[in-house]
Parts: structure tokens; C-alpha cells; sequence
């Protein structure tokens, strides 16, 4: 499927993430941002249902299982490049319908990529980057007055970095210095920052790295990276030493006269069976030039059965 175009002109989607309604899965919905408007959200057939004003938001990321002063809230963060904060959003655990909150201050002056963490001992945090390499790290507690957020770490890589994303059940934090390597470190606030390679950029993982997320299964952890220089997407075993699975590309669905994906900036992915189509799961990456008609941008899922059985995984 495909979603609905953004609402306006040249490089403007970026970044999705998916939200599980967990007690009805097929009405579960993807997030998206528009970089030069503010936060979507759509259905998992693509119609756009919701879209909030909220400036220049980039890199998007959720987390479920939250409160908002006391209440059952999920969570979605979002890298506001107008003030150079992280804007948040409460989600109701029940619908997915999504409501602004408040905006965090940062230290970072160009503010760009981020992800979220929630650890074992459902503690939340948020990581986002500076495009000069520096990370930052907050914590987000609720609290009577609604959320408040802490910084716990800071660290940094050499040159521009953006797409992230946490492990959640292993506490690592996979990174990508777009133009260098995946990096790996440990979640946690106060563990080491101590960066270990994951995949250095080459003929497979090729320049710009750019979106990435985890895949969990029963049987299997994997990193998924989109190599943006070459319009395709690399898997990793996301434990050590990651090895290296494949790599796939996202064509066109003629059936249904849908163009396939290329130049894509985030994707964000789940195991979780949504509905028939997605029995396994679902990948949904943005789409750098929207075919078929020639619209303006937009977002493409994916089944995870198709790239499973493509790669033999
Ligand atoms: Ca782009
Ligand atoms: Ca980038
Ligand atoms: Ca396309
Ligand atoms: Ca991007
Ligand atoms: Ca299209």
C-alpha cells in the first residue's frame, strides 16, 4: 500500500513510525512526518487521518505503555528543527488518536535525527542528534503536571548523523553516521558510550545511511538500514558480531499500480501481525519520488512476509 501524499512540494515526508493498537491490531496506525509542516497519521491502508501543525518536525518515534499524568497515554517524540526541541505527543492507548503535549529544550543548535528507548524497567528516554554528531540523551518521567524530561547523557560521533533506533529487549542503541558507518552503544544512561561497528559504508551499505529499526521476532533480532545511495534497504543480525543478512529493494506493485521506493529517508518497522496483509508484520519506508501518477511524497508499506521470503531469512 501506499499512503496518501504529503501536502506539499519537493522533499518533504521523512519519517514514519508505527503505532499497534494492541487490542485491535488492524486498526493500527502509521505516523509520518512532513518536514515542512508538522506530524501526520494514517491508516493501514494509507488514508491520512490526522495531521497536526507543528512546524519543522524531521525524525519520529513511539513508544506504548506509558501514562500522561496518570492515565494510560503512548508516547510519540519528534525532532522540531523551528526551536531545536523535541516536540511530544500523547496517544490514546485505545484509539491511536494523537494530541500535541509540550516541547523539550535541547542543547543542539542544528537539531536532526531521533528515536526513543523504553528499557526493561519501563523507564522512557528519547536520543537526538545534532547534524555536527553530538547525541543527547533525555529521560521522560510523567508527573502531575504532565511530562517532564531530563538530560542523562550525552556523546557524539565525527561527522553528520541522523536515523537511529533502540533494542529495547537488549538495551542497545544502533546509530548511523551517514556518510561512515552503523554504530552500536549501550542504551542504558549510565553504561559506556563506547561506539562498536556494526557495518562500515560500501558497495552494500551505500552513503547516505539514513532510517533504521528493529525487527523482532521469536526467532530472530534484526537491524534494518536504509542505504539511500543505492535506493535499496540492508538487514543485519542486530546481536553481535551482525552479521550481514541481505539486502532488498522495494519495486512496484503493478496489481495495484503503486510505484516502488527509492531515495527513502526513515523507515520504521514491526513484527507484530496487523492484519491479513501483514501477518508477519510490516516495514513502512518513505518514498522519495512518488510515481504513478507523479504526486508529491509519500510513505510505502510493505508486507515483512514479502521480504522474508525474499531473502530467505
Ligand atoms: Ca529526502
Ligand atoms: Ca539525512
Ligand atoms: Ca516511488
Ligand atoms: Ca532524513
Ligand atoms: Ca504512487
Amino acid at each position: 500500500a501506499e499512503t496518501d501524499p504529503m501536502d506539499d512540494n519537493g522533499d518533504a515526508a521523512d519519517d514514519p513510525a508505527i503505532w499497534v493498537n494492541l487490542r485491535n491490531p488492524e486498526q493500527s496506525r502509521i505516523l509520518g512526518t512532513n518536514k515542512k509542516f508538522g506530524l501526520y497519521s494514517y491508516d493501514l491502508q494509507g488514508k491520512k487521518l490526522q495531521e497536526l501543525v507543528v512546524g519543522r518536525v524531521n525524525n519520529v518515534d513511539v513508544r506504548q505503555g506509558f501514562t500522561f499524568k496518570g492515565e494510560a497515554a503512548d508516547i510519540a517524540a519528534a525532532s522540531q528543527r523551528d526551536r531545536n526541541t523535541i516536540a511530544l505527543f500523547r496517544i490514546n492507548p485505545n484509539s491511536g488518536e494523537m494530541v500535541t503535549t509540550n516541547e523539550i529544550d535541547t542543547n543542539l543548535d542544528e537539531i536532526y535525527g531521533l528515536c526513543m528507548y523504553k528499557n526493561l524497567n519501563n523507564e522512557f528516554y528519547i536520543f537526538i542528534n545534532d547534524q555536527d554528531g553530538r547525541f543527547e540523551q533525555y529521560s521522560v518521567t510523567d508527573d502531575p503536571s504532565g511530562w517532564q524530561a531530563q538530560r542523562v547523557r550525552t556523546f557524539s560521533v565525527n561527522s553528520q548523523p541522523e536515523g537511529c533506533a533502540a533494542d529495547d529487549a537488549k538495551q542497545r542503541l544502533f546509530i548511523g553516521e551517514e556518510d561512515v558507518a552503523v554504530w552500536t552503544l549501550d542504551a542504558e544512561p549510565n553504561a559506556s558510550s563506547q561506539l562498536e561497528l556494526v557495518a562500515a559504508v560500501s558497495d552494500q551499505l551505500v552513503a547516505d545511511i539514513e532510517g533504521m529499526d528493529i525487527y523482532r521476532s521469536a526467532n530472530a533480532v534484526y537491524l534494518i538500514v536504509s542505504s539511500q545511495g543505492n535506493d535499496s534497504y540492508v538487514v543485519f543480525d542486530a546481536e553481535a558480531p551482525y552479521e550481514y543478512k541481505g539486502r532488498f529493494r522495494v519495486g512496484m506493485n503493478s496489481a495495484k499500480n503503486i510505484d516502488g521506493a527509492s531515495e527513502t529517508d526513515g523507515l520504521a518497522v514491526t513484527s507484530i501481525p496487523l492484519n491479513k496483509d501483514y501477518p508477519q508484520g510490516l516495514l513502512v519506508v518513505q518514498d522519495g519520488r512518488n510515481l504513478l501518477p507523479n504526486e508529491k511524497q509519500n510513505f510505502k508499506y510493505v508486507s515483512w512476509h514479502e521480504i522474508q521470503s525474499s531473502l530467505n531469512l
